[in-house]
């Protein structure tokens, strides 16, 4: 939570690390249209098993309230990130993600899903 929190910055003021134990996987922020998780999960090479941290620091330095939104949440959920850890206005919060549903039947050699 602290490397998110560290690079966060005035102008894009959330910011998103993927880790995979101690490994960091990806460190992003906001952009003008594209958030920071969508950013991170984009990055990751491979995000699965992840742990998400989104921090949200307000100009004033103090922490706000970075749960993911509705799209952003399913893309760490598709990515296969396992929980996240947000900030809240007082401290920070914790979700477990729901893993995606196996599919199938499973791929044939050559095969692609759409
Ligand atoms: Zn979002």
């Amino acid at each position: 939570m602290r490397k998110a929190l560290g690079h966060t910055h005035r102008i894009t003021s959330v910011a998103c690390a993927l880790y995979n134990g101690s490994r960091i996987l990806a460190l992003s922020t906001n952009g003008a249209s594209v958030h920071a998780e969508r950013n991170a999960t984009g990055i990751a090479k491979y995000p699965a098993g992840a742990v998400a941290y989104v921090a949200r620091a307000r100009k004033d330095g103090s922490r706000g309230l970075a749960r993911p939104c509705p799209v952003c949440r399913g893309r760490l959920i598709l990515a296969g990130v396992v929980r996240v850890y947000y900030t809240t206005y007082t401290g920070y919060a914790m979700e477990e993600l729901p893993q995606p549903a196996r599919r199938y039947p499973p791929l044939i050699q050559g095969e692609q899903y759409a």
